[in-house]
């Protein structure tokens, strides 16, 4: 089995880039955040506490985190069979999933999810650490990033395209509160694997992004292939 890890913070382009380059070489695309903010999601919809490591913990036995992808291929989600793919993407999910996430019980009701996936077929999977833990032999690591202004801005012009009222100064606060939780948490911290190959997007097209990528693969698989 073949596995591109592409890692890096909130805003990157992760996703947009995993899925075109997951649909072009025929890979299932694995949006691991999407498993952080289902999680999120049940917490919050409890009414607990972000910060209440011990009932949070206690809560993951009960936590049963599923995935299926539609005709397209899109992923989707389910949190105990409910399917929540489009009730996760909101902003308040996002941000109590980049708390909940620093928790170990949360790390790990994930991590045997995400490796089975990687055993049964070839894919691409974004994240935090996927290239640094979750699938340390990968076959091809990227840590896709652009500056905190680049990231804030892409993510004000999606919100306005949307109608959603929005402030580029708060999204860019909070986009750099992220960085920081994610980078700083004690396990599995977002950082760059030492095997990943850096790719900034800051003035990069997308089309541009997926061809770099797609390059550094195909050209990885050929060299292992003559080893
Ligand atoms: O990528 P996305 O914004 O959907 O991720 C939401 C949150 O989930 C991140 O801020 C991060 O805290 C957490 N996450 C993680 N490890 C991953 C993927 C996401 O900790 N592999």
């Amino acid at each position: 089995m073949y596995s591109i890890a592409i890692d890096g913070p909130a805003g990157a382009g992760k996703s947009t880039i995993a899925r075109a380059i997951a649909k072009k070489l025929g890979y299932v695309y694995v949006d691991t955040g999407a498993m952080y903010r289902a999680i999120a999601l049940y917490i919050m919809r409890k009414g607990i506490d972000g910060n209440d490591v011990e009932s949070i913990a206690a809560e993951c036995p009960d936590i049963h985190i599923t995935l299926s992808y539609d005709q397209e291929g899109v992923q989707q989600i389910y949190l105990n069979s409910e399917n929540v793919t489009g009730e996760i993407r909101k902003e308040e999910v996002g941000k109590m999933a980049s708390v909940t996430s620093a928790i170990p019980e949360v790390r790990e009701a994930l991590l045997e999810l995400q490796r089975d996936l990687a055993e049964t077929s070839n894919v691409l999977m974004d994240g935090r650490d996927i290239g640094t833990h979750v699938l340390p032999d990968a076959s091809l690591k990227i840590y896709l990033t652009a500056s905190p202004d680049v990231r804030a801005k892409r993510r004000f012009d999606e919100l306005n395209e949307k109608g959603i009222p929005c402030d580029f100064d708060r999204i860019k606060e909070d986009i750099i509160e992220r960085d920081q939780q994610d980078m700083n948490r004690k396990i599995s911290p977002l950082r760059q694997a030492e095997d990943a190959i850096p790719v900034d997007t800051s003035d990069m097209t997308i089309p541009e992004v997926i061809d770099v990528i797609v390059d550094a693969f195909h050209k990885k698989t050929a060299r292992e292939e003559l080893l």
